[in-house]
């Protein structure tokens, strides 16, 4: 379809916007959640510190196995034995360091006990349930790498090897405003008045803007005229690392958002091959970039996932993984073919053995509660058509949302 970009090809022109990656700080590991780090982590710690056991039970020398030994000592997690004598063993917790002269520790269920006279019940081999210094982490390996997007496991790696504090990348600043004159703010008003809806735009924004590590600076409602999305855009371009709109961004008279872009900056791309989503416009004001996504909802969503996501995370200097992308088989088929790439909303489930995708009721870009409903996008490529039982591309929300 003529003058509509397909994806790929905006993602291509977005992610090659030139930047350099913002100012490390230095932020306490509790606060690091979702944050990008901005240096690779090397090791100063083996982990685990030593070599220590992997059961409760009883440490000794492999090659006494066979003989009953004595219990001379007590060796709790935290606390560390004296050296085995031969023919004695040590009682031993899960945690502890092995005493030196030990060389295996026997789990208690394996062994016999009369008073501190220690019968083994089965052969030992040297190393048995031992958890050798470093097995996890070595002295100087490397840890993580920068331009990763800490993880709550990844918060307790660190604290692993005795970091408190974690150098990672200044937050960016994301400036949100939703335009339209029909918008009221959710819980300000007792019932809509005819011609009105509830902001939901806002919301989806937020949430979204939230699990990526940005400060949100918020611009609340704009009325649809040339003047106020003009002020809005200057004030949100002065604070922010980037802008993103909703609505606006068509061919109507009451869209101006778009022309105020080509006005304060430069309009880069419009209309993208999709669907829905297509009104999409990106940009720039200054030194500001910006996205002015379409207002309905449902198109929000798709369109920050695919394209606003990704650059946030590149922007950042985060590693950007493209979604993982599955075959699903289709419990619906598509006999007519569109002239853009579709994302519908869908849920997946697996039925003997496989993957089976069933599409939400109403694909309709104002239909959010379909976003809601789904745990994946059928991604459906232009001028194709599905039977049922056919196999289409899919990609979980959880990919998306994380
Ligand atoms: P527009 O692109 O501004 O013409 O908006 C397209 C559709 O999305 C219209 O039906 C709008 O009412 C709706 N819409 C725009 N902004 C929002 C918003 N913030 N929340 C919910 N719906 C919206
Ligand atoms: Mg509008």
């Amino acid at each position: 379809m003529a003058g509509l970009t397909p994806l790929a090809e905006a993602l291509d022109l977005i992610l090659a916007e030139e930047f350099s990656a913002p100012d490390s700080e230095p932020c306490s590991l509790l606060d690091s959640l979702g944050r990008i780090l901005s240096e690779d982590i090397h090791s100063s710690v083996a982990v685990p510190f030593d070599n220590n056991s992997a059961m409760d039970g009883y440490a000794l020398r492999a090659a006494e196995c066979d003989q009953d030994l004595t219990i001379t000592q007590r060796i709790p997690a935290g606390t560390c034995g004296d050296y085995v004598e031969s023919g004695t063993a040590a009682r031993i917790f899960t945690g502890a360091p092995i005493p030196p002269g030990a060389d295996a520790v026997v789990m208690q269920e394996n062994c016999q006990l009369e008073g501190d006279c220690l019968r083994l019940l089965q052969p030992v081999v040297v190393g048995q349930n031992i958890r050798p210094r470093g097995q996890d982490i070595a002295e100087g390996d490397l840890v993580m790498a920068a331009g990763r997007r800490l993880r709550g496991e990844d918060l307790g790696v660190l604290a692993s090897v005795g970091l408190g504090q974690v150098p990672v990348r200044r937050r960016l600043v994301v400036a949100i405003l939703s335009t339209g004159d029909e918008l009221v703010e959710p819980g300000t008003q007792a019932s809509l008045q005819p011609g009105q809806i509830y902001n939901s735009n806002r919301y989806t924004l937020q949430g979204l803007l939230a699990g990526l590590g940005v400060e949100v600076r918020d611009f609340g409602l704009v009325p649809d005229s040339p003047e106020a999305t003009a002020k809005v855009l200057r004030e949100a371009a002065a604070v922010a690392d980037c802008v993103v709109s909703s609505g606006g961004v068509s061919v109507g008279e009451e869209d101006y958002v778009k022309d105020q872009v080509e006005k304060l900056g430069q309009l880069k791309l419009w209309k993208l091959r999709i669907k829905p989503g297509k009104p999409l416009a990106y940009g720039r004001i200054g030194n500001t970039t910006f996205f002015g996504l379409p207002g309905n909802p449902a198109a929000v969503y798709v369109t920050f996932t695919m394209v606003v996501r990704p650059w946030l995370l590149s922007r950042q200097g985060a590693e950007v993984e493209a979604p993982l992308m599955l075959s699903a088989a289709a419990d619906f088929e598509i006999p007519t073919p569109g002239s853009r790439q579709e994302y519908l909303r869908a849920r997946v489930h697996v039925e003997n053995g496989e993957l089976r995708a069933s599409l939400h009721r109403n694909q309709s870009s104002g239909v959010l509660s379909s976003v809601s409903w789904a745990n994946a996008l059928v991604i459906l490529p232009p001028d194709s058509t599905v039977a049922h039982g056919g196999r289409v591309s899919i990609v979980l929300l959880d990919q998306l949302n994380r």
